[in-house]
């Protein structure tokens, strides 16, 4: 496809993943600029990140080392910036790596992977902002923190200088009413909100589901297939 030809797909996916967010917002009575657009670009090329950020679209999310940081450095040598997400598992020895392009990381659910990542951002001038992954089905092969982990990771979080605790992020589990899931998360949103003022974000909702985490307080969607297509592998 040209290039232009792939703008206007994009151009056209946007809007509506746009309006989808913004009659979400109106059903929940919530402003329309209340929740942010993160593109998860995962297996898409660097060209398709600087083609939304063309459109308007600040905030990028990849779930894999090597590959976001290759197309971190595409992106900025193309001449755009926008945050960039790391929202997959995370292994403790890629942290010196992600924080060289990250601006915030989602899926921290170990004290030990949140102190190796105060390490690698010690010293940062503009402190890397953290989410910690909430497990909504207690399967720990899905990624997440449950129970009382959320608290100690989270203190793991705000004792290191070069990070930023900016609240949490969760993926729905299969087999059940999203909305039930994102209801039990606004709970713990609140909780950790109240402990931690300044924690309030919570990344939530994609391609199939933003509608419910909208509904439940939502302020990030992560949204993939909805706005690039469907991907080749199940990632
Ligand atoms: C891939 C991915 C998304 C986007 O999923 P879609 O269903 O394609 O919108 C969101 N969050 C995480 C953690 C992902 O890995």
């Amino acid at each position: 496809m040209t290039d232009a030809g792939r703008r206007a797909e994009l151009a056209d996916s946007l809007v509506r993943v746009r309006e989808r967010i913004a009659r979400a917002c109106l059903a929940a009575g919530r402003p329309p600029d209340a929740v942010t657009l993160t593109a998860v670009t995962k297996t898409y090329p660097a060209s398709d990140v600087l083609l939304l950020a063309g459109l308007g679209v600040t905030d990028v999310g990849e779930n894999r080392d090597q590959e976001a940081s290759a197309k971190a450095d595409a992106v900025r040598a193309g001449g755009a910036r926008v945050r960039w997400h790391f929202v997959g598992q995370l292994q403790r020895n890629k942290a010196k790596s992600v924080i060289r392009y990250a601006d915030v990381v989602e899926s921290v659910d170990s004290v030990r992977l949140a102190e190796a990542l105060g390490r690698a951002a010690a010293g940062r001038e503009v402190p890397l902002e953290v989410l910690v992954q909430v497990s909504l089905d207690d399967d720990p092969a899905r990624g997440g923190v449950t129970g009382d982990d959320l608290w100690r990771v989270s203190d793991a979080v705000t004792s290191s200088e070069g990070l930023r605790l900016a609240g949490l992020m969760a993926v729905a589990p299969l087999g059940e009413d999203p909305g039930a899931a994102f209801g039990r998360l606004a709970v713990v949103a609140g909780q950790m909100a109240s402990r931690y003022p300044g924690a309030t974000t919570v990344s939530a909702g994609m391609s199939g589901d933003l509608e419910a985490a909208v509904q439940h307080g939502a302020t990030h969607v992560r949204i993939g297939t909805s706005l690039l297509g469907m991907r080749n592998s199940l990632r």
